[in-house]
């Protein structure tokens, strides 16, 4: 069998999401919101399901759906992108980054990567064959710097991977971020895979900085709908990038799914071209639930870490005075305070022990947010 998934357990999130239910716990791990997001959405897909057909659309995404992505990242980010040829429709954000590291990587390519990063692209670049090159990033900036690019760039780098707003870590790379980056991309002629799918949950007025806004030859965005609409079930992703990248990855693309359920399309397509107003308020409504959480842990003594953006809010246990793994105190919480929350060494190769950070997601009701606390402070007494 293949090494790398040999090699592999169960995703953190499976895990964790399965003690909860077990255990009967409140579920602040995985990142998912407790109740569907846009009800208009969803109604133009049940529409379109009984309606239109439900035969395979086009490989590269339907019409009315491309067309709707160049549109809405125009009007929201300035992007200047053509629905025939700058944009790709897939199965979720991660087909979109699978399809965008088969599509590029060979054999002994090294990959920049930045720890702590999302659990998928490790296995998915070394499944290409790719090597990773980890940047470690630290609390609570998470930033890079010249000194570790330059440690990390060399002749044989073919891309990197970046996530911006970040999960874990929430931050959001900064326009001098990206130009710092730019100029090590560009001399080394390599790309960046972007993975921007919290463009959306960006919060206290900050403004998302897409790769195309930087790179437009040599970036590839990677979008998502499910996080947009807060329809996570619903796995329709969008990749956004010059002509001859969009072409090379759609190869890779008609292997992996082929294509996406044309309902869901017209649903996605629909929604995209909703007001403003719309977007700003689920938005708003997700600051408020980050607040809840964030002043509740504060007024029990917990430190926060800074959240610019995603559905997540990290708690600095060593900072807060909790002197323990981030694993060690998840799986107590889970089992003894009835809490369920994600360790962030789960986002670290090794040596992520000593990262005492726990994630915990907030797109919930109030409710489920005060039970959360109120487990979240039997989980500090256990300590
Ligand atoms: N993106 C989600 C998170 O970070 C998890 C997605 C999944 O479970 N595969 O929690």
């Amino acid at each position: 069998m293949n090494p790398v998934y040999s090699a592999l357990g169960t995703t953190i999130f499976t895990t964790m999401s399965g003690l909860a239910t077990q255990l009967g716990a409140v579920n602040l791990g995985q990142g998912f919101p407790e109740t569907d997001g846009f009800p208009e959405v969803r109604r133009e897909a049940a529409r379109a399901l009984m309606e239109a057909s439900n035969q395979y659309p086009p490989m590269k995404g339907m019409p009315v759906l491309l067309g709707a992505v160049a549109e809405f990242y125009g009007r929201r980010q300035g992007l200047n992108l053509e629905a025939a040829h700058n944009v790709l429709i897939t199965s979720g954000a991660t087909e979109a980054i699978a399809a965008a590291i088969f599509a590029l990587i060979s054999e002994g390519d090294e990959v920049i990567v930045f720890e702590p990063m999302y659990d998928a692209y490790k296995p998915l670049i070394e499944r290409a064959g790719g090597v990773c090159v980890s940047v470690r990033l630290s609390p609570p900036d998470w930033r890079f710097d010249e000194a570790m690019l330059t440690a990390a760039f060399t002749p044989r780098t073919k891309a990197v991977m970046i996530t911006t707003p970040n999960n874990p870590t929430t931050r959001m790379l900064s326009r001098e971020d990206w130009d710092l980056l730019a100029g090590f991309v560009t001399a080394h002629e390599a790309y960046v895979i972007s993975d921007e799918v919290w463009e959306e949950t960006v919060f206290d007025g900050r403004e998302h900085i897409s790769v195309l806004n930087v790179l437009p030859d040599q970036g590839i965005k990677i979008g998502s709908a499910g996080k947009i609409f807060a329809l996570t079930g619903w796995k329709v992703g969008f990749v956004c990038a010059a002509a001859p990248l969009i072409t090379q990855i759609a190869k890779a693309h008609q292997f992996l799914t082929f294509t996406t359920p044309p309902a869901l399309q017209a649903g996605v397509a629909f929604g995209l071209g909703l007001a403003d107003s719309r977007f700003i308020e689920a938005r708003n409504a997700l600051q408020a639930s980050r607040d809840f959480l964030r002043d509740g842990l504060e007024a029990a003594g917990f430190v926060t870490l800074p959240a610019d953006g995603t559905y997540f809010l990290n708690i600095d246990l060593k900072g807060s005075g909790i002197a323990v793994s981030a694993s060690d105190f998840a799986l107590r919480a889970v089992h003894e305070a009835g809490v369920a929350t994600i360790p962030m060494d789960a986002f670290c190769s090794e040596g992520g022990a000593s990262m005492s950070v726990v994630r915990l997601c907030f797109c919930k009701s109030d409710a489920t947010l005060q039970r959360g606390l109120e487990g979240l402070i039997r989980a500090r007494a256990l300590f």
